[in-house]
């Protein structure tokens, strides 16, 4: 056999697995929890377990561990051995449907907004059968859901298994009035290409600011960047190769699709893109991909950066989440069809997503939010803060001539009829993209481009499921109660476009008047995380969760304050890494460089008044200016650092952070010119030259 075809999915207990290793019956009571979502008793729990010890032993596993992703955006795992000891002083190895089903851990240690102190710090792990377990460096991972001891949300997959559910159940109401009785679940699917950088190893551990905060605070920009378009998609050096052959072979091993890979627009950046699967499976292998990028990197001599901003002055790294909906009959509801009821399917769907993306569109935004992010959303490498849809202009053009009563093809004369015609044909063709849209439809799917790239891609698709599913119950109610279905769809897509065409855009989203624009329309610029958070507990966003059972009020004001901490938190590290760098690196290195200068001209002047020292004098008094500057801005920062230590609101804290934020980019001005004016051998860091052309 194939290798690639032998090692996909071998380390996973996958379907084809269970089937092997389970009874028929138990293979189909799990087969039914994982299609339905009906609950397993705890025997089916026991037969279960004791098959994936098997087979994990088989395969060389001595450790499990409940694999969960509390709200620190990365995952968590606490290992156990499956040693248990005989009556003979021995061991056996021992794994039970208890163990499977359920793992406590402490909460306490993982963020929770204040949840945890209202009742204990126990928190809980829960199976998730809908994600497959797997084997990773000898353990036995078990994706699992995490909540705290009086069952709120306090990681990412139980809201995303809400909003799965929800979408799901208004889906089906939809599915079902076009006459799919065959249809039992309908599932989002997701396909996330993932961007990041390569560095390397021995120049990375001398950048304190990469090792703590992940970007460079600081550094002049190289003579070359981005700007001969070279990069993108050019040959692939032999180093950064065998660092994918290996990845995709580890990806390949966990059952992760991974299919595209290519060199990105920056210089050093590259772009990793899996086919698409299931929502839960997809955001569960995202974070194996960030995990292994990681770790088959390091073994490369290399550090995967996944740092949406690096650097300055080339494009930072996003995610692309690529969005659908699928039945379990395997058709894509937002694939146009061939008749004309299919048509009218795809049309509802296609209006509650517009109408969805309109209502919510603060929610979208704070689901992308971070303070990693905001340096890339509208910096035009990436999408605007301004969330607007684009259609293509033909699939516009039918939507405008339902919402105007005129003819789609003005040859015709003859008015669109949802329910009589079959759509139009209209040019699927992806190959004249709009790639500046932050949400773009690409012929039978969404792809939602603000994303990121170190996100828990979790987040964004809670919102857009929970968002649709809304909407969707409003057009089922509507569609249920009526006699004849054919006018209400007609209407429902009509006052949709009129009521939201607000949020259509085909134009340019990097365009400044666009802004404008959008502004005039109505739609919401929110250009920092704190803008944003601030929008989060509006009375519409706490109804629309608490309506489709996603997130009670107290989830979510816990929800808000981690979000709020965690923007301020990773300012607050920039800040003291950037100060000392300036105070222990960069001011001395820059002293010890002007009193090179001193010393030369000094010297040099008493071998001859007739030396010309213009440029030690003039460099010296530049180097001095703004040396004194940068220290008395390192001072400012220190003293906003210890004034924002008394401020206890979360918001009004975070805010604060922003100033500081601000503060840290003058602060780099001036150090980025000194590095310019100093010689390279007094300088403490590599250069960004060394950093992003280093790998050879
Ligand atoms: P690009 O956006 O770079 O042109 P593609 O259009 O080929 O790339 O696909 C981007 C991603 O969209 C891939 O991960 C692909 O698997 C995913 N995708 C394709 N169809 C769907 C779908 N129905 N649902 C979710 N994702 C999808
Ligand atoms: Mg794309």
């Amino acid at each position: 056999m194939n290798k690639v075809k032998e090692i996909f999915g071998s380390m996973v207990f996958d379907n084809s697995v269970m089937r092997e290793k389970l009874p028929k019956e138990t293979y189909k009571i799990m087969q039914n929890t994982i299609q339905n979502g009906k609950r397993l008793d705890s025997e089916v729990a026991n037969v279960v377990a004791n098959a994936m010890k098997d087979w994990a032993i088989e395969k060389g596993a001595t450790h499990f561990t409940h694999w969960f992703q509390p709200m620190t955006g990365i995952t968590a795992e606490k290992h156990d051995s499956f040693i248990s000891p005989d009556t003979d002083g021995k061991i056996i190895m021992e794994f039970s449907g208890k163990e499977l089903v359920k793992g406590e851990s402490d909460a306490s240690s993982f963020p929770s907004g204040g949840i945890r102190s209202t009742f204990e710090a126990r928190g809980y792990t829960a199976w998730d059968p809908t994600s497959y377990a797997f084997i990773k460096d000898n353990t036995l991972y078990i994706p699992t859901a995490f909540c705290s001891y009086g069952g709120e949300a306090i990681d990412k997959k139980t809201p995303l298994l809400r909003s799965m559910e929800a979408i799901n159940k208004q889906a089906l109401r939809i599915v079902k009035i076009f006459g799919n009785d065959n249809v039992t679940s309908v599932k989002t699917t997701v396909g996330p290409e993932q961007e990041y950088f390569l560095v390397d190893k021995t120049l990375y551990d001398r950048r304190p600011d990469l090792i703590f905060t992940g970007r460079t605070l600081i550094g002049a920009k190289a003579p070359k960047g981005q700007e001969l378009d070279d990069h993108y998609y050019g040959t692939i050096k032999p180093r950064i190769k065998e660092f994918m052959n290996d990845l995709d072979e580890e990806l390949w091993k966990l059952g992760i699709l991974a299919k595209t890979e290519h060199n990105e627009a920056a210089p050093a950046q590259h772009e990793l893109a899996p086919i698409f699967t299931t929502t839960n499976i997809a955001t569960d292998h995202n974070q194996l991909t960030m995990n292994l990028l990681q770790t088959v990197a390091a073994k490369h001599g290399l550090v995967c950066l996944l740092h949406e901003k690096p650097f300055a002055g080339v494009n930072g790294s996003g995610k692309h989440n690529n969005w659908s909906l699928s039945t379990n009959t395997g058709v894509n509801l937002l694939e146009p069809g061939e008749t004309p009821y299919e048509n009218a399917q795809f049309l509802i769907f296609l209006c509650a997503v517009i109408k969805a993306v309109d209502e919510y569109q603060d929610l979208l935004r704070i689901s992308v939010a971070s303070a990693s992010n905001d340096h890339r959303l509208g910096s035009n490498e990436a999408p605007p803060a301004v969330v607007s849809i684009f259609l293509g202009e033909e699939l516009w053009a039918i939507l405008n001539a339902i919402e105007t009563d005129t003819p789609y093809d003005t040859k015709e004369k003859e008015l669109l009829r949802i329910g009589v015609h079959a759509m139009p044909r209209f040019a699927k063709d992806t190959t004249d993209r709009n790639r500046t849209s932050p949400f773009a439809f690409t012929g039978n799917k969404f792809e939602f481009r603000m994303l990121g790239s170190s996100a828990n891609i979790a987040e964004c698709n809670i919102v857009l499921n929970t968002a649709i599913a809304e909407v969707l119950n409003e057009f089922a109610n509507a569609l249920e109660g009526a006699d004849d279905c054919e006018p209400v769809i007609h209407d429902l897509i009509k006052n949709t476009i009129k009521d939201h065409k607000r949020i259509l855009f085909n134009g340019n989203g990097y365009d400044d008047d666009w802004i404008k624009e959008a502004e005039s329309r109505g739609l919401l610029n929110l250009r920092t995380t704190p803008e944003a958070l601030a929008r989060f507990l509006d009375e519409k966003n706490v109804t629309l969760f608490a309506n489709n059972k996603v997130f009670s009020e107290a989830e979510m004001r816990a929800r808000c304050e981690i979000m709020y901490q965690g923007y301020s938190k990773v300012i607050n590290i920039e800040a003291l890494t950037m100060l000392d760098m300036v105070k222990g690196d960069v001011i001395p290195a820059v002293r010890s460089y002007m009193k090179q200068l001193a010393d030369c001209a000094f010297s040099m002047k008493q071998i001859s008044k007739n030396i010309d020292v213009t440029y030690e004098t003039e460099t010296l008094a530049r180097l001095s200016d703004i040396c004194a500057h940068a220290y008395s801005m390192t001072k400012d920062i220190d003293k906003k650092l210890c004034d924002i230590k008394s401020i206890s609101d979360e918001k009004e804290k975070a805010f604060a952070y922003k100033e500081i934020n601000d503060m840290m980019l003058e602060l780099r001005k001036l150090v980025d010119e000194m590095e310019t004016l100093t010689a390279k051998d007094y300088w403490p860091y590599p250069s960004y030259a060394e950093l992003l052309f280093g790998v050879r």
